[in-house]
């Protein structure tokens, strides 16, 4: 069974904007999958409805075998435990440190407050933060912030990892740096993830699996490796 899947998928918004037109996609399991395509195609609504931030207008979306576009309001919750997801601002609180940023997103599971510490220090240790524990967001880069919204998003121990243009406020070289803890996270932990973006350059770099939308539907998806720019 594949662990992603969005089948005969339409999208229109309320003002009459298509923003998906048949979409159809499936992602297996430990698999790390890019989405891009310009500013307008679409990528942030198909990854928004992998999350039940939207529901799609017709057709299917399957997360770990549930059909999420039926799902309830109140059965959102359980999906969003099943997924880590990184956006291009961190939305970190202020007020907190690295530590108990990351510590937030497990207290609503009711864990031991020894496992919660473990769990904690085990995300921070895999974006290697390791150090940078007890600071504060207001006293870290933008890169470091990025690292520890990603412990946030991986501290459950999700099936899948979403990314919606995590790179979008960093420089370039800090944006390899940000891939390859991504990368790693998939290697190390076996997490899908898919992530959609419009930097050109990482998606060369990376090698990976690329779904290029256009004007809302899929118009290549390429396997690893085999992208290189055609001019998106
Ligand atoms: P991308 O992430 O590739 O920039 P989006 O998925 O954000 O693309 O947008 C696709 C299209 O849907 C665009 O035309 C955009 O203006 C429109 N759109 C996105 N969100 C909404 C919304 N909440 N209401 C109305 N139109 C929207």
């Amino acid at each position: 069974m594949q662990l992603i899947e969005l089948k005969n998928v339409y999208k229109r918004y309320p003002n009459g904007v298509t923003a998906l037109c048949d979409v159809n996609l499936n992602i297996s399991k430990g698999e790390f999958v890019f989405v891009i395509g310009a500013s307008g195609s679409g990528k942030s609504t198909l990854i928004k409805l992998l999350y039940r931030q939207e529901r799609p207008t017709k057709g299917e979306v399957y997360v770990g075998g549930v059909n999420v576009a039926k799902l309830r309001n109140g059965k959102v919750y359980k999906l969003r435990r099943k997924l880590g997801i990184v956006f291009q601002d961190y939305k970190l609180l202020p007020k907190k440190t690295v530590f108990e940023n990351v510590a937030f997103a497990l207290e609503v599971y009711g864990l031991k407050k020894e496992e919660i510490r473990k769990k904690t220090l085990k995300a921070i240790e895999q974006v290697g933060l390791k150090d940078k524990t007890r600071s504060y967001p207001d006293e870290l880069s933008g890169g470091e912030q990025q690292r520890v919204s990603i412990a946030r998003a991986i501290v459950n121990n999700p099936k899948v990892l979403i990314c919606d243009e995590p790179t979008g406020n960093l420089d370039p070289k800090t944006s390899m740096e940000i891939m390859k803890v991504i990368e790693a996270i998939n290697e190390d932990l076996g997490t899908t993830i898919i992530m959609a973006t419009h930097d050109e350059k990482i998606v060369n770099k990376m090698k990976k699996r690329v779904v290029i939308i256009e004007n809302g539907m899929i118009a290549k998806d390429v396997m690893k490796g085999k992208y290189k720019n055609e001019g998106i």
